[in-house]
């Protein structure tokens, strides 16, 4: 496969098309932001283990009969996927009370939810991704909707796909953001899950192991990303 023309960077990946018509080719970056770009800087691998944790994690759901865009590997850093035709939307799960829930509704951190919670966020970074309900989606044509209860059935599905993914990986899924698109009319999960879109937490020591050691200057947050990775890699391990 030939990468092709430069297509867009975002803030943790590049995307060039390829010689084949409808595959994208997805390079993961080691940059990292956090506060909407407010805080930049590197994490060292990171491209390498978020495609990685990606690659596994999506060819678990595609085994699970969830659709989504990967094709496959095609370097440590690259991803070989479907392009679609994107939702300008963030889809959040919320398993347990973290980031800008516990600021927005003073729920205390670590509290379970008697249900998952989904989330939807429209996907503008110069308005810092504002929360939306149902109707702002459907009114601002944003989802049919059709298309918009078929995203949030697909994000619960993936949610409860990942919870015990991660459990048998001693890994809490707290809460985590998916991007959809179309292809032929069909929902389909597109960009990525990793330590950088999920909350995880060490199921017995509740440590932090995603981007929040980032955010909050928590140090070792290389390590955890590898640690993930290395539990992704061998579960029950
Ligand atoms: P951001 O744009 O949020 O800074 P990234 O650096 O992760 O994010 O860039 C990836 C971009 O590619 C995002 O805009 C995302 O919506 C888009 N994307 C992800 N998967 C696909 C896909 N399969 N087809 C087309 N676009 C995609
Ligand atoms: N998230 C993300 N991209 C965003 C916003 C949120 O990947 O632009 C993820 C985040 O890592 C967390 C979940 O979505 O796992 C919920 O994020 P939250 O709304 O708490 O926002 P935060 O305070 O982390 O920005």
């Amino acid at each position: 496969m030939q990468k092709g023309e430069f297509l867009y960077e975002g803030k943790a990946k590049r995307i060039y098309a390829t010689d084949e018509p409808g595959i994208l080719w997805m390079e993961f970056k080691d940059d990292a932001t956090a506060g909407n770009g407010a805080k930049r800087g590197t994490i060292g691998d990171k491209g390498r283990i978020n495609a990685e944790i990606t690659r596994r994690v999506y060819e678990h759901l595609e085994a699970s009969g969830v659709r989504t865009h990967l094709v496959r590997t095609e370097s440590p850093t690259v991803l070989l996927v479907k392009k679609l035709e994107m939702f300008h939307l963030e889809v959040v799960v919320r398993n347990i009370a973290a980031g800008s829930l516990v600021k927005r509704i003073g729920l205390e951190e670590g509290r379970e939810m008697a249900q998952p919670i989904v989330e939807l966020y429209l996907k503008d970074d110069a308005l810092g991704d504002p929360i939306l309900n149902d109707e702002h989606v459907i009114a601002l044509g944003l989802a049919s909707p059709e298309e918009l209860a078929g995203l949030k059935a697909a994000a619960r599905r993936v949610n409860e796909l990942l919870r015990p993914y991660f459990e048998e990986r001693g890994i809490l899924l707290v809460d985590f953001k998916l991007e959809f698109g179309k292809e032929n009319g069909a929902i389909v999960l597109g960009d990525e899950v990793t330590p950088d879109t999920c909350r995880f937490w060490d199921a017995k020591t509740r440590e932090k192991l995603d981007k929040d050691r980032f955010r909050q200057d928590l140090g070792g947050v290389e390590e955890a990303y590898q640690e993930v990775l290395r539990r992704v890699d061998a579960p029950h391990a």
